[in-house]
């Protein structure tokens, strides 16, 4: 899908000074993850970097937002968040940090890691409804009833500051990177990295990736408006959820600044998965590989200086054994047949 945009693009919300006040904030507790060339650079035939994200103390890049919204927050009596998991994860920890009260809703296709990942962290843990909108809903209706302060794991404006940093530390490492390929669902992450890349370099090329089944951000832009979809189980369960029906930051900045959205299918996913694993020797999320996936299947052109942000690595170990051993996988309704790698 190509988006037409305005060469200027202006969303007005959130500036590259937002993201250089938030790397502040967030100095020696969310950043400076490295970012190492890729073993599958040959292979491809461009020059790809990985971000790893999965080097956070959480385990994803949104500790990054979290902390960056919660060390604003002054006072108050506590936080809580609604997540596919690893936002929850990161809201617990830097609550914990601060000394804040955590409360994180989720809905049942989140994986049980990430539900032990944010009890250890002393966050207290609503599991409510089918999807991500129900456990919003509840989220919503909590936050009203306690008094609490709601952190949207995307759209919210100094969480997108936050996730921008990460442009900030790739270009700071690698100036000569031309595109950047980052993985989209409610696309805080995407907004923050367009919003500092092209301020930095306009030139630069921000894709966003995501899944086949449920690709609400680019449901969205093909509308113009935020629209409902059917949240189905994916190998990519970090890319679950809707962009919330009003949508004030990440929807505008995405449909703004975004230059592409490409879309990955399970199969996608699962060979990229196996082929981080075998040639770099990386455990990563389904959600994070939507970028290898994209070059790997040739859905995006393998050219030039290519970035992408291996934004988590928070698995569910037995179902990534099975994909990087080459078995069959079921996801609800859905069944991806095995492949051994290399095969
Ligand atoms: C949240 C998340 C994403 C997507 O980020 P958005 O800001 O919702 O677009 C990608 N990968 C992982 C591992 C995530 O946790």
């Amino acid at each position: 899908m190509s988006l037409a945009r305005p060469a200027d693009a202006q969303t007005g919300a959130i500036a590259l000074s937002d993201v250089r006040m938030a790397a502040e904030r967030i100095r020696g507790v969310a950043d400076g993850t490295p970012l190492v060339p890729s073993a599958l650079s040959d292979k491809l035939g461009c020059a790809l970097w990985l971000k790893l994200e999965t080097c956070q103390p959480t385990g994803a890049f949104k500790l990054r937002g979290a902390m960056n919204a919660l060390r604003q927050l002054g006072d108050v009596p506590g936080v809580i968040c609604c997540s596919t998991g690893n936002h929850g994860r990161a809201v617990a920890y830097a609550a914990r940090m601060i000394g804040l009260r955590a409360v994180v809703c989720l809905g049942r296709l989140v994986p049980q890691v990430k539900i032990d990942g944010i009890r250890a962290l002393g966050a207290e843990v609503v599991i409510h409804g089918e999807s991500q909108d129900a456990a919003q809903q509840e989220c919503l209706r909590l936050a009203k009833a306690q008094g609490l302060v709601e952190v949207s794991p995307f759209d919210d404006a100094a969480v997108i500051a936050g996730q921008g940093t990460i442009a900030l530390e790739m270009l700071a490492a690698q100036p000569s990177l031309d595109t950047l390929l980052v993985p989209l669902s409610g696309g805080g992450l995407a907004a923050g990295i367009a919003t500092a890349a092209k301020a930095i370099k306009p030139g630069i090329r921000i894709i966003g990736l995501t899944m086949e089944r449920g690709a609400a951000m680019q449901a969205a832009m093909r509308a113009g408006r935020p629209v409902e979809v059917q949240e189905v189980e994916s190998l990519a369960d970090s890319l679950g959820g809707g962009i919330g029906m009003s949508n004030h930051f990440s929807f505008p900045i995405c449909r703004a600044l975004l230059d592409d959205v490409v879309l990955l299918s399970e199969e996608e996913i699962y060979r990229a998965m196996q082929a981080l694993y075998f040639e770099d020797r990386m455990v990563a999320e389904g959600a994070s590989v939507v970028g290898v996936a994209a070059l790997l299947s040739g859905k995006v052109a393998a050219r030039g200086h290519v970035g992408t942000v291996i934004t988590g690595r928070n698995v569910d170990m037995a179902q990534f054994t099975r994909v990087v051993t080459g078995q069959d996988i079921c996801l609800g309704d859905m069944r991806i047949a095995g492949v051994p790698y290399g095969a």
